[in-house]
């Protein structure tokens, strides 16, 4: 016999979440977790992800039919775009200009696909123009996949143009809107993006742990006339539709995460009273606060002001300043958690996320007076 570890619950402090994601939750949406369990077939239960997909359509501005949120973080959402329509041979062109860009690279060469790369430097959004080069180089692309909004440097790229690009081109497009959702705009039907991927735990400010995700009738198509499988039993959305539609015809897939859907169903509500357009301002406003003070900190962007991301601010640590003892004192005095840089940027920049419940004015003072602080005792 293994001994029985004797554990203390578990009783985290209340941080104030300023990173790159998980966002601070809204305090409804931990309420909502806490609701009584449910069957996952039952009908109020059914009820409510009716709902949950009415909102996840208004999130992404879409009629999709195919839009769910899947049962796993935004890599999931990631990995199920790729792997339903990506099928071996197909030639996709992915732009990198970031940590996820890269990741979008592995997933089509794990789907056998042909990867046809848009390289842009690390802080600055994608190149339209390279976009172009690489679609006329490459007639028998089929697909463009790019990062709408890129968490590893706080650049926001042109998805209207580059999925007017890919349509000109006779491709579908596959966006990484992890970020962006809920942020800054984005509309998926009036641009024609035909796969999209989110995360619940960045502007959502939902608990982690589900990506909502939404295919166009022309990546349905795409999917159902595919001529291999899908490699990935779980993540097949032809099974996962027989769950998401039919009302009282739904049938087993997998054992939803109930609670959790609770919570995005109620993070997205409050989106929904708040509005699109209210919370895309709310955004830019504090960003522009914390602009403001940072700037007076002396702290610099990493990214131009023109594609700079307001939930997602990356600036340079600046000379001789400990990363690493700088972010320890912020979470340590202050309950306060910024990002640390990740790829090129690891120990160059730090990121300070404004996402969701996240962006008020109190988290853009705290931040700015901790930082003021800490940055004042260094030697
Ligand atoms: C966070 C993030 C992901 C991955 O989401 P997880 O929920 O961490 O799996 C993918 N793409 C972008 C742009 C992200 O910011």
């Amino acid at each position: 016999m293994i001994a029985a570890p004797k554990f203390a619950p578990f009783n985290p402090p209340r941080r104030v979440l300023m990173g790159p994601g998980p966002s601070d939750v809204y305090p409804e949406v931990l309420a909502a977790q806490s609701r009584p369990t449910v069957g996952h077939l039952d009908p109020l239960f059914i009820q409510m992800m009716d709902e949950l997909k009415a909102l996840i359509q208004y999130a992404f501005q879409t009629e999709n039919e195919m839009t769910v949120a899947i049962s796993a973080p935004g890599s999931a959402g990631m990995e199920a775009c790729f792997v339903n329509l990506v099928e071996p041979g197909d030639k996709v062109v992915v732009c990198r200009n970031g940590v996820f860009g890269e990741r979008m690279r592995q997933n089509v060469e794990r789907c056998g696909g042909q990867v046809v790369m848009v390289d842009n430097e690390w802080g600055e959004p994608v190149d339209v123009a390279e976009v172009e080069v690489a679609l006329h180089a490459n007639p028998d692309a089929k697909f463009v996949a790019f990062v709408h909004a890129e968490t590893s440097t706080g650049a926001v790229s042109d998805a209207k143009a580059l999925c007017a690009l890919a349509k000109a081109h006779d491709c579908l497009t596959i966006v990484d809107a992890v970020t962006s959702l809920g942020g800054v705009e984005l509309k998926v039907d009036e641009w024609g993006i035909d796969a999209v991927y989110s995360g619940s735990q960045k502007c959502l400010s939902c608990v982690p742990g589900l990506s909502p995700v939404s295919f166009s009738p022309a990546a349905v198509e795409k999917l159902t006339s595919r001529k291999t499988q899908v490699q990935s039993w779980f993540l097949d959305q032809t099974l996962v539709m027989g769950y998401w539609s039919g009302g009282g015809r739904r049938s087993y897939h997998h054992t939803a995460p109930v609670n959790a859907l609770y919570a995005l169903h109620e993070s997205l509500r409050l989106l929904a009273a708040e509005g699109l357009e209210q919370a895309w301002q709310r955004h830019r406003d504090m960003h522009e606060l914390l602009k403001s003070g940072l700037t007076e900190l002396g702290l610099e962007f990493v990214v131009p002001e023109a594609s700079r991301l307001p939930q997602l601010n990356a600036i340079y640590i600046p000379a001789g300043v400990d990363d690493a003892a700088v972010r320890r004192q912020l979470l340590q005095d202050y309950n306060l958690e910024i990002g640390a840089g990740l790829g090129a940027l690891a120990g160059r920049a730090w990121r300070i996320g404004l996402m969701g419940y996240g962006a008020r004015r109190e988290n853009v003072a705290l931040c700015l007076k901790a930082l003021g602080d800490v940055l004042a005792q260094q030697p």
